[in-house]
């Protein structure tokens, strides 16, 4: 096979690729994106799902809310003409706190997530770990709420925030890591809330319509597809990238595809020891996003917004994603969210199972109108083999202070991308995008 030059070949095809291969691409570049799978978007996919009476309903099974202060996503579906819709939310909340059932958030939930607040704004957003308080707060999220929350605030705060925001568990994350991620997202109310937050907005047609844009202007013959990434090679003045199904060589590469896959690529020379750490330092989430399509939104009747917190079963967290099918029909959707220990039990089983038991438990939570949806759809990002986590990775307890200066620091022609690298909206679509133009100016900068 013949090794054509290129001046960057881009690694993964998801928002934080294709924003980097565009940027490069305007500014004059040769380049090339190698995607392994057979569509752009990676963790954005909007998939039509079939319904019992033949219509078609597209769902994001990935990532599908917009909000305010994610001016880079903005941008790009102001420059594409593409409309987002509000998430719907009228009516009351429901909070599942210590066996009762409550409208609002518990008063001392909201001094912790206040507490939260305060000690995030300390956070260098660039160098986390160079906080002052840095290997103090390195300890467990977990330890920390032990310290700082009754058992029923730090159960319940374990759901909310390292739940909701990070997709794992409070044992398993730093607690550097969850007031960097915090701060990365503008606080806690705008991570947690529709209005004013990180949930306010659906994409009109679905969020990977932004990425097929994108791909669009890049151009059929810039993306190969079906062609994942297994080795890099660099030496002397060039790299080699080797793909499945050939050899590319270039000058520079960006590397935008999850820290899990980013570890399973063979790099020759090897890296460095602490950007090689890093990958072990930084798991990904293992979060499940289930969503139940029913003929209306029945939840309404009952004055309820379908958007609640639940400090016990097997869901967390659920939302309104009520809207029309591809006919025009509405339809009611409920997005229930699995996070920690409840998502590894439920993995355990059957599939079927799984349904059967998200479903009593939308049963108990919103009536027994709840069981029988028109469909119900889950993708398991945790076992795709091109994802492997979901939503996005965290560092463990003492990553950040031993391998986060090695996070962006490129290793020779090779320039780091991907959410989990970015300073601002780190672990969504907005990170993503501004973390591949990142990438592509540190490589003009070279010139
Ligand atoms: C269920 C779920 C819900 C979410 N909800 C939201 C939300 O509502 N709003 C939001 O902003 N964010 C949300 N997110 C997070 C958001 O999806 C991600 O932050 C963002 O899509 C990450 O983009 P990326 O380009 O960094 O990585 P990815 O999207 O993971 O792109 C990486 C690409 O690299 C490819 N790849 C991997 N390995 C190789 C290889 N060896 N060679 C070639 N290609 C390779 C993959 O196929 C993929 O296309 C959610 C994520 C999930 C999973």
């Amino acid at each position: 096979m013949g090794e054509r030059q290129y001046d960057v070949v881009v690694v993964g095809a998801g928002y934080a690729g294709l924003s980097s291969a565009e940027r490069l691409r305007r500014d004059g570049y040769d380049v090339l994106v190698l995607e392994a799978r057979d569509r752009v978007g990676g963790r954005i996919w909007s998939a039509p799902q079939p319904l019992p009476d033949g219509s078609l309903i597209k769902l994001d099974l990935g990532g599908q809310w917009v909000g305010p202060t994610q001016n880079h996503l903005l941008g790009l579906l102001d420059r594409f003409g593409i409309r987002t819709q509000p998430t719907p939310a009228a009516g009351a909340e429901t909070y599942l706190f210590d066996g009762e059932r409550l409208p609002e958030l518990p008063l001392d939930v909201e001094r912790v997530l206040d507490e939260l607040d305060r000690l995030s704004e300390d956070v260098p957003l660039e160098r986390p770990w160079t906080h002052p308080r840095a290997e103090e707060l390195e300890l467990p999220f977990a330890a920390w709420l032990r310290q700082h929350a009754t058992a029923s605030t730090a159960r319940f705060v374990d759901r909310a925030v390292a739940g909701a925001f990070l997709a794992c568990g409070a044992e398993d994350v730093s607690t550097l890591d969850v007031l960097f991620y915090i701060r990365s997202g503008g606080g806690v109310a705008s991570l947690a809330s529709c209005e004013g937050g990180a949930q306010e907005s659906r994409i009109d047609g679905g969020a990977q319509r932004v990425a097929n844009a994108i791909a669009d202007t890049l151009g059929a013959e810039t993306i190969r597809f079906d062609e994942p990434v297994v080795r890099i090679e660099q030496g002397g003045h060039q790299t080699v990238v080797v793909s499945t199904k050939g050899r590319y060589r270039t000058r520079y590469v960006v590397v935008a595809v999850p820290p899990a896959l980013a570890a399973r690529i063979d790099y020759t020379p090897s890296l460095p020891t602490r950007r090689a750490g890093l990958f072990d330092a930084m798991p990904h989430g293992y979060a499940m996003k289930w969503q139940t399509v029913y003929a209306e939104p029945f939840w309404r009747e009952a004055g309820l917004s379908g958007i609640g917190i639940y400090d016990e079963g097997v869901i967390s967290e659920t939302f309104d994603n009520s809207k029309p099918d591809e006919n025009g029909n509405p339809r009611g959707i409920l997005v229930a969210f699995v996070y920690g220990s409840e998502a590894h039990r439920l993995r355990e089983l059957a599939v079927p199972q799984q349904r059967q038991l998200v479903l009593e438990r939308l049963a108990t939570l919103y009536g027994e109108s709840a069981r029988h949806p028109l469909t119900i759809v889950h993708h398991d990002w945790s076992t795709d083999p091109w994802t492997r986590g979901c939503f996005s990775a965290h560092f463990r307890p003492g990553g950040w202070t031993s391998y986060g200066p090695a996070l962006r620091e490129p290793v020779g022609s090779i320039h780091w991308a991907g959410t989990e690298t970015a300073v601002r909206w780190n672990g969504y679509i907005d990170g993503a995008i501004s973390s591949g133009l990142r990438a592509a100016a540190e490589i003009t900068a070279v010139r």
